[in-house]
């Protein structure tokens, strides 16, 4: 199968030849005919999968199909929960579209609003947004949305997760009721699936095994270690086996700058990239880390959330997540599109109830190993984990995350500190909030 097979235009053809892709993923062999077919799509896929060109490839050909002439209206609008995401996606609409006339603009919050309402005003047709700050500029009445042909809800599980829900049904009630809606979720809870009979007609239903799931491609290993020695064997593991391009989770914000500056101290470079960080600094963090300059990257979950940083050889677990997808998500940073790769986890006396969890989520036992040196005290007795946040929702962390994408993304606010994205959701149904932008074309 090829991308000509799919029924896509010699533009977008062209487009995707020059990403050097060759083969259609699977997702992207059933979405690209389900979405030129003009329906609505229920499309269970998430990052890594290729999603996202499964549903900009076919959006842009029905959006340059019925070009009209006239004033450019917003006839296509993605809503992303973070504005990593986001940028992201505005770069392949840009990508992809960029033998075809179209205009394209990114907007999400935590930088100023002027240059983005200044970016809008001569006319878009494709809006790639965060639902907050689309909501501040839709009520200000910046954007009209009264013209979108296409919806797209792109990992609509973190928006519901991250506290969106609102500000995306007050969307939804100034879009058109006759429109296209796409909607992107990696897993199907009762709120996605009320959302989904909500929002689509008679929906295409795609789903395409998580990757990693089963992860053949995945090297997956736990080192048992005490609470105090976890630090010295992550610098001892990444020393002896010369891993470079390292990932490593922590379970919280706090915890990833002490481990990113004690990594530091011992001559490995490192940093920390989490909600708390200014746009700039995820920026330069992630920038360093993709081009090989920074050894490793320290991320929570929620930062490292939508990052396509791809094919990475080495995923750390310094802490296992409280939640057990969570692991799935961690350990799918590894091995992507074909390569292999190693995921770790350095699991203490604490978190073996935690570890019980995540081998039954992905029903099997995982390989316990113990480095010579770092045996665990066998009558070492488990504290309760700190600053753990126990669910999904619960506690802070869940929201902050920034793409860091100097190329495309002019990150009006960098410096600024970033705002949590949820955060900003609460605020704006008490009455206040801001939300911010970065500006790229198509
Ligand atoms: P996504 O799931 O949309 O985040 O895409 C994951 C990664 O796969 C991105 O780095 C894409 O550039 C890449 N990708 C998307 N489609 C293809 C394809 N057909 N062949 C190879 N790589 C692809």
């Amino acid at each position: 199968m090829t991308f000509s097979e799919l029924g896509l235009r010699a533009e977008l053809l062209r487009a995707v030849e020059a990403q050097g892709y060759t083969t259609p993923t699977p997702i992207q062999r059933q979405a690209i005919p389900a979405v030129l077919n003009g329906g609505d799509l229920l499309a269970s896929a998430q990052t890594g999968t290729g999603k996202t060109a499964g549903f900009t490839l076919p959006m842009l050909q029905r959006l340059a199909d019925g070009k009209r002439p006239g004033k450019r209206q917003i006839r296509a609008l993605v809503l992303t929960p973070t504005r990593e995401l986001a940028a992201q996606v505005g770069e392949s609409v840009a990508d992809y579209g960029r033998h075809l006339t179209l205009k394209s603009h990114v907007i999400f919050g935590g930088v100023g609003q002027q240059p983005q309402v200044d970016a809008i005003r001569p006319g878009l047709d494709v809006l790639v947004a965060t639902p907050g700050r689309l909501l501040d500029l839709q009520q200000q009445k910046h954007v009209d949305l009264s013209q979108v042909e296409i919806l797209v809800l792109d990992e609509a599980d973190r928006m519901l997760d991250m506290g969106f829900i609102h500000d995306i049904k007050k969307i939804l009630k100034v879009l058109p009721p006759k429109r296209q809606n796409l909607l992107f979720s990696a897993t199907f809870s009762d709120e996605i699936q009320a959302l989904a009979n909500k929002l689509l007609d008679r929906p295409a239903m795609i789903e395409v095994a998580r990757r990693n799931t089963t992860a053949e491609l995945v090297d997956q290993a736990i080192y048992r270690v005490d609470r105090e020695k976890k630090r010295e064997l992550l610098a001892h593991l990444i020393t002896e086996n010369d891993w470079h391009q390292v990932l490593v989770f922590t379970r919280t914000k706090h915890g990833a700058n002490r481990l990113a500056e004690q990594l530091s101290k011992q001559e490995i470079p490192a940093m920390a990239i989490h909600g708390n960080k200014s746009q700039s600094a995820r920026t330069k963090a992630l920038a360093a880390f993709k081009s090989g300059d920074l050894q490793v990257l320290v991320a929570t979950d929620i930062a490292a959330r939508g990052l396509d940083i791809s094919e990475l050889p080495h995923v750390v677990n310094f802490e296992l997540p409280n939640v057990a997808e969570d692991y799935v998500h961690r350990i799918g940073r590894t091995g992507r599109a074909g390569s292999e790769g190693q995921a770790v986890s350095l699991v203490c006396v604490d978190e073996h109830g935690l570890l019980k969890g995540i081998e039954r989520l992905i029903k099997r036992d995982l390989e316990k190993r113990i480095e010579p040196g770092f045996e665990p005290d066998p009558n070492a007795k488990p504290e309760p984990i700190e600053n753990g946040r126990n669910r999904r929702g619960g506690g802070g962390g869940r929201g902050g995350q920034g793409r860091g994408n100097g190329a495309q993304t002019r990150g009006q606010g960098s410096g600024q500190r970033r705002d949590d994205e949820r955060g900003q959701a609460r605020r704006r149904r008490r009455g206040g909030g801001n939300s911010g932008g970065g500006r790229q074309q198509a």
